[in-house]
């Protein structure tokens, strides 16, 4: 409960937050870099003059606080003239250390800048990068060309241009030998920046005012932002995921502990009912099944069947002569021979008394009577308490087609008989179709 409540408060403030941060990313969280003619930068003007070989003519001067670029155009053999204004971002002192400024933050550049007398001239808007790969410090030629060259007259002013259509000049690409998994623009060590006049530009003179060149940027780099939005979420995913997969295994865990539990649980009830079975069917003192336990091998589909109704001879004698215990004692005695001398598929049953029932399973009656000649011999020579002579008298039967009552009275009956003609006997009740 409690952790579902911290999972729903921690979920509950990341959808705020992630809401908050992607409002503040799209609306807010504005950077702003500007350059006017009060900036710091050393700025310089070059043309085509000079080095060059060409004859163009410049000028320039910070008013105002902005630049005014005076441009004399002028033919030559040199066949692209030009006039340039160059903003040195790097510091000439610490240049090892800096590399120029990072503009890859910045997604936008507003140039304000217009010819005051030449309105179809085109202007041409550069950013000079370093690269260790490709670049040498010594050498600007091998600072990356990314830009653009745009008419004044079709752009609105200022104008407004995404630093992603600022491009490599091509001829820049093949003179510097550049890689094309190098050749896009690049903006991390902005080096310079140069605003000069467009190609093809006809012979003239020429007023370019710069007002302001204008980064606008995010604080925060919006793909690492989200990035790292998305992969605040996966942790929370995966640790919500984690959490839960592992208290499913601690409850089936518990579960599978609680029905191993039960089955020891029922293993021992199931003993318990088994004893308690045991010593419901069981006679206590001698220990032989009693007539409730006994009842279950009757049931049981045997095409043979015989039994034995053994009864001692005169033992209300003996219990008159000896008394009560010493009576048990010999009963005791009784039941153990009468289950040692039988067979382990037979079973013992006290029915009364002194009266014993030996069911045999699958023997016929004479079998059973040789059985119980034997066990009435051993009865009669072993020795007894007190030196008392034990007799006992036998009935014996084969079940036949017949209720275990009527089974069990035939040998009753035949045990009666045996009693009637002078005891210590075995008689064999004759197939109930005779009787
Ligand atoms: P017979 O069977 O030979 O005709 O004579 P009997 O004396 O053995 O016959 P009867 O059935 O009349 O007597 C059975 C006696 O067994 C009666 C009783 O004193 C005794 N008896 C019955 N149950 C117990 C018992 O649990 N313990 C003791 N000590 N004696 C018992
Ligand atoms: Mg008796
Ligand atoms: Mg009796």
């Amino acid at each position: 409960m409690q952790r579902n409540y911290l999972n729903n408060t921690i979920l509950t403030s990341l959808i705020v937050v992630t809401f908050i941060v992607i409002l503040l990313q799209e609306f807010s969280f504005n950077k702003t870099f500007s350059i006017t003619g009060d900036t710091e930068f050393s700025v310089s003007n070059v043309n085509d003059s000079g080095d060059n070989g060409g004859k163009s003519e410049s000028s320039l001067k910070a008013e105002n606080g902005q630049f005014i670029l005076l441009c004399k155009i002028v033919a030559s053999d040199f066949l692209w003239p030009f006039c340039e204004i160059t903003i040195t971002l790097f510091n000439s002192e610490d240049i090892q250390q800096q590399y120029g400024i990072d503009l890859s933050t910045y997604d936008t550049v507003n140039i304000s800048a217009k010819y005051e007398n030449h309105k179809n001239a085109s202007i041409r808007f550069q950013i000079r990068s370093f690269n260790e790969k490709y670049s040498s410090l010594t050498d600007q030629n091998t600072w990356k060309y990314n830009g653009l060259e745009y008419q004044p007259k079709n752009t609105q002013y200022p104008a407004t241009i995404p630093m992603n259509s600022l491009q490599v000049s091509t001829w820049w690409l093949i003179e510097n030998q550049i890689p094309i998994e190098l050749s896009a623009p690049e903006f991390e060590h902005a080096m310079v920046i140069e605003i000069a006049t467009g190609n093809g530009i006809s012979p003239g003179e020429y007023k370019l005012i710069i007002e302001k060149i204008e980064f606008l940027g995010k604080r925060f780099n919006t793909r690492k932002l989200y990035i790292t939005i998305i992969v605040i979420w996966l942790l929370f995913a995966t640790s919500v995921l984690f959490i839960q997969l592992s208290r499913s295994k601690r409850k089936l865990i518990r579960a599978e502990r609680r029905t191993h539990e039960l089955k020891q649980l029922n293993k021992l009830l199931n003993v318990e009912s088994k004893v308690l079975k045991d010593q419901a069917e069981r006679d206590p003192l001698t220990g032989a099944l009693n007539r409730s336990g006994i009842q279950a091998i009757f049931t049981e589909e045997l095409k043979v069947l015989s039994l034995m109704f053994v009864d001692i001879d005169h033992f209300k004698k003996v219990n008159d002569e000896y008394g009560h215990t010493i009576g048990d004692e010999i009963l005791k005695k009784f039941a153990k021979l009468l289950s040692e001398n039988s067979r382990t598929t037979d079973f013992l049953a006290r029915w009364g008394g002194e009266e014993f029932l030996l069911v045999c399973p699958n023997t016929d009656l004479f079998s059973t009577a040789d059985l119980a000649e034997d066990i009435r011999e051993i009865i009669e020579s072993s020795l007894w308490p007190k030196g008392i002579r034990l007799t006992a008298s036998f009935g014996i039967a084969q079940r036949d087609n017949e209720s275990p009552t009527a089974f069990i009275d035939r040998a009753d009956k035949a045990l009666y008989a045996a009693k009637a003609r002078g005891r210590n006997l075995v008689v064999a009740s004759k197939s109930s179709r005779n009787t």
